[in-house]
């Protein structure tokens, strides 16, 4: 097996001949190779969004490297600990790299994690006391406390509403994780609608329908998000119905959110209408200035980089969208301080600023826009959109963009085929089909694609 120093020369030969001696460079303050252990090539990153930003950009390209070179080795991204004097791995005759000043290089607390407990994967993230509250969210956050505390019996059903990226998600997981926290017993469910829904597919394609009621008939917990996406699902709310009557009679708690209110919500009947509102509906609005500084001073706080107060300002004074856009907003800035070793000033977020602006308000969806999110999702090169390559992994990201442009935009297969290097239309067509029978029998590709969808569409344009 080759050693360290020549995997790292190698490594650092296919970035530079991806992304240029700059891209190199901007890597190489960022990431330092630790050595192998075990079967492991450890990397590691100054900070955790450097350790972020990086294993998204590299780790397919590292990975592959190490597969042709030293299998079975797994390329394996870390945080650097903070040490007590510049220890670096030199001993590995490895390029030297010059300290980077602007960043402190202290692992941040390990709770950003996803938490599996039972059957749910709980965002560690997604807690109470890492929840900022404010005019516009304090009755929806008041009204999960308190039924954290009271698991079915003060308000029943909840349901809270409000738009994207404003916090339902975050809320929701947050009594998810209190009520374990006070009792690691307590059966737990968080699904979004969809998950409930695909399960509840595949349950009757296996024949497994009696084994699925029984998992979700017996919580004490049970929080549906986004049950929006119910609207028009005859077979699977019909399901759902004797779902919510049974544990509601058995007095467990249930927890719902949605995009709107109840009465709003699109084809959905009347009978899950009125028991949604049979509890307590809640809403969450946009937040005010005041409290997108607080959410920027947190994620200041966690991110362990410094940045001025006028700056927190000023961004939260330019991204008023929704929290999501902002701590992406915030993080970009942070992410690209980190890497050109600049102190966090207006001119930074200014540049940064206008891009993120236009990318995350796309007026309508085009096949640029299309190609560029599908290609950033899966992590390759932009480019191979339109390029002719044909390795597995260029191959599915591409027919799922052709997929999503024909759902998204008006354009004709032939005008497709061509904005997507000048293929034959029958080419999109082939990859339009493909698409839908591996949507029809693959439960993770389904899970998968809706997430590829939101993160084209977020703002669920058609
Ligand atoms: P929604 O489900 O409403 O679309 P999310 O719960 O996914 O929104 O929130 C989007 C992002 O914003 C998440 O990273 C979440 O942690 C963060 N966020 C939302 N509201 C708050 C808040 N009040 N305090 C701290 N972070 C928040
Ligand atoms: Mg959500």
């Amino acid at each position: 097996m080759k050693a360290t120093a020549d995997l790292w020369n190698q490594i650092t030969g296919e970035i530079k001949s991806q992304d240029n001696e700059a891209g190199l460079k901007l890597f190489l303050n960022a990431i330092q190779p630790r050595g192998i252990e075990g079967e492991k090539f450890v990397l590691e990153a100054v900070n955790e969004i450097c350790k972020d930003w990086n294993e998204r950009k590299y780790r397919i390209l590292i990975q592959k490297v190490l597969q042709e070179n030293a299998p079975p080795l797994q390329c394996v991204f870390v945080t650097r600990l903070k040490r007590s004097g510049p220890e670096r791995p030199q001993q590995l005759g490895l390029p030297t790299i010059a300290e980077t000043p602007v960043i402190e290089t202290v692992a941040p607390p390990e709770k950003h994690r996803s938490v599996p407990r039972g059957e749910t994967q709980f965002n560690g993230k997604y807690t109470f006391d890492t929840f900022v509250v404010g005019k516009s969210n304090q009755f929806a956050h008041a009204i999960c406390q308190a039924v954290a505390k009271n698991l079915g019996t003060m308000y029943n059903p909840v349901f809270i509403y409000g738009g994207v990226g404003l916090g339902k998600t975050h809320l929701m997981q947050a009594i998810g994780q209190e009520v374990l926290r006070q009792n690691p017993k307590a059966k737990v469910a968080y699904l979004s609608s969809e998950a409930f829904t695909n399960d509840f597919i595949e349950s009757i394609s296996g024949k497994r329908t009696s084994e699925f009621r029984a998992k979700y008939r017996k919580k004490d917990l049970l929080l549906i998000d986004d049950v929006q996406f119910f609207g028009g699902k005859e077979a699977v709310v019909e399901e759902f119905f004797h779902t919510f009557n049974e544990l509601f009679q058995n007095k467990k708690q249930i927890v719902l959110t949605s995009d709107s209110p109840p009465k709003k919500i699109n084809k959905l009947e009347e009978r899950l209408v009125s028991r949604f509102e049979m509890g307590i509906v809640a809403d969450i609005q946009a937040p005010d200035l005041e409290m997108r500084v607080a959410i920027l001073k947190r994620a200041a706080v966690d991110c362990l980089i410094r940045v001025p107060d006028e700056i927190l300002m000023y961004l939260a004074e330019n991204v008023t969208d929704n929290i999501r856009v902002l701590e992406g907003a915030f993080n970009r800035v942070v992410a690209y301080a980190g890497v050109v070793q600049r102190p966090v000033d207006r001119d930074l977020v200014d540049h940064i600023l206008k891009d993120f602006l236009r990318e995350n308000t796309p007026g309508r969806i085009t096949i640029s826009w299309i190609q560029k999110r599908v290609a950033q999702y899966y992590d390759i090169p932009e480019g191979e959109m339109t390029s002719k390559r044909r390795s597995q992994n260029l191959v599915l990201p591409r027919q799922v963009a052709m997929r999503l442009t024909q759902m998204l935009t008006d354009s004709s297969l032939s005008l497709i085929g061509e904005a997507f290097g000048g293929r034959d239309h029958t080419t999109v067509m082939h990859a339009c089909e493909k698409i839908q029978g591996l949507l029809k029998d693959n439960a993770d590709f389904r899970q998968e694609f809706e997430r590829v969808t939101r993160y084209v569409n977020p703002q669920g344009r058609t």
